[in-house]
């Protein structure tokens, strides 16, 4: 099983502005000779030393995550991160052989769900686009994206097929090919983490989420989104000191999703759904920040070799 992030942003698509870029390229350049390089000949082992996202950065696009295997697959949300999706699609000649597409809905704040009108099998003959979620508003809210005057192709008119599904939370579906269970999360309209099954590997995708559940008994039915997740993508949109002035708003941090992963054996968490705010050096603070306090707090998860975390990145595929 392979976990594509095709958008890992939270709330708005954001990316630097164009003087942010200038700066960060010039600090990379700055670096480059104080590491002693001289010549265009090692620029590629330069950039190979450091992690993608630290030159490339963590990407523009709101959530849109797809679970592959062999040639099965499920997307899990639409935000603008399908534009992603759809040009790998297209170039790997996929769009044109792949008949179905099963997509599943968290919830429906905009950055879910403004890539829909942008998902290219809505528009094609043939071609059949399967919604799943919890909440019965998926058909009016997917109806609304293609309307005028904010869109110029209307519902009618879409020569691909469109069907809706209701999932039933705590319960298992089986979805193309994979296991799929619904889970509440901490959200301030109902919000739906999923836990995806297969090969006995374990995907649990919770954002939005903040997070003020995290004990077993505080979760009680949905604490089994998290049980012994091989892979956990995790709302980390916040710091904890930066929670005073947004607590309530359904987001988490890194702190909570320690504790969950610590609570339920996960082995890997990413943490996602980055502030829009938030450029390079806040991240890379929040990551230091949340280096600390997984040697002071967890240091049962920090000793642990299997144990792995990091922030999440655009194009990133993580295979379990
Ligand atoms: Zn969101
Ligand atoms: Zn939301």
């Amino acid at each position: 099983m392979y976990i594509h992030f095709w958008g890992v942003r939270g709330s708005l698509p954001s990316s630097l502005n164009t003087n942010d870029w200038a700066k960060h390229f010039e600090r990379l350049m700055h670096e480059f000779f104080k590491d002693g390089h001289r010549g265009p000949e090692h620029i590629e082992s330069f950039i190979r030393k450091k992690s993608l996202p630290y030159v490339g950065g963590y990407g523009s696009a709101t959530t849109c995550v797809e679970v592959t295997d062999h040639n099965q697959s499920l997307i899990i949300d639409m935000g603008s991160g399908v534009k992603n999706l759809n040009d790998q699609l297209q170039q790997s000649g996929q769009l044109k052989t792949q008949t179905e597409f099963h997509v599943l809905m968290s919830h429906f704040h905009f950055d879910h769900i403004l890539g829909i009108p942008f998902f290219s099998p809505h528009f094609m003959k043939g071609k059949t686009v399967h919604y799943y979620s919890v909440q019965p508003e998926t058909e009016n809210i997917v109806r609304s994206m293609f309307q005028k005057p904010t869109f110029p192709v209307t519902y009618e008119s879409l020569p691909g097929q469109i069907q809706f599904h209701t999932l039933v939370p705590h319960e298992k579906h089986v979805i193309n090919g994979f296991d799929v269970t619904a889970f509440q999360l901490d959200h301030p309209d109902l919000c739906y983490g999923f836990r995806v099954e297969k090969n006995n590997m374990v995907y649990a995708h919770a954002v939005d989420h903040e997070a003020i559940r995290r004990t077993p008994d505080q979760l009680g039915l949905d604490a089994g989104l998290f049980k012994n997740a091989n892979l956990l993508y995790f709302d980390a949109q916040y710091s904890e000191s930066d929670m005073e002035k947004h607590k309530g708003w359904g987001h988490g941090t890194c702190d909570r999703g320690f504790e969950v992963a610590y609570n339920f054996g996960v082995q890997q968490i990413l943490f996602a759904h980055h502030d829009p705010s938030a450029d390079l050096q806040k991240i890379w603070h929040n990551k230091e920040e949340a280096e600390q306090i997984l040697k002071k707090q967890f240091f049962m998860l920090a000793k642990n070799p299997e144990f792995k975390w990091d922030y999440a990145f655009e194009g990133q595929i993580v295979k379990l």
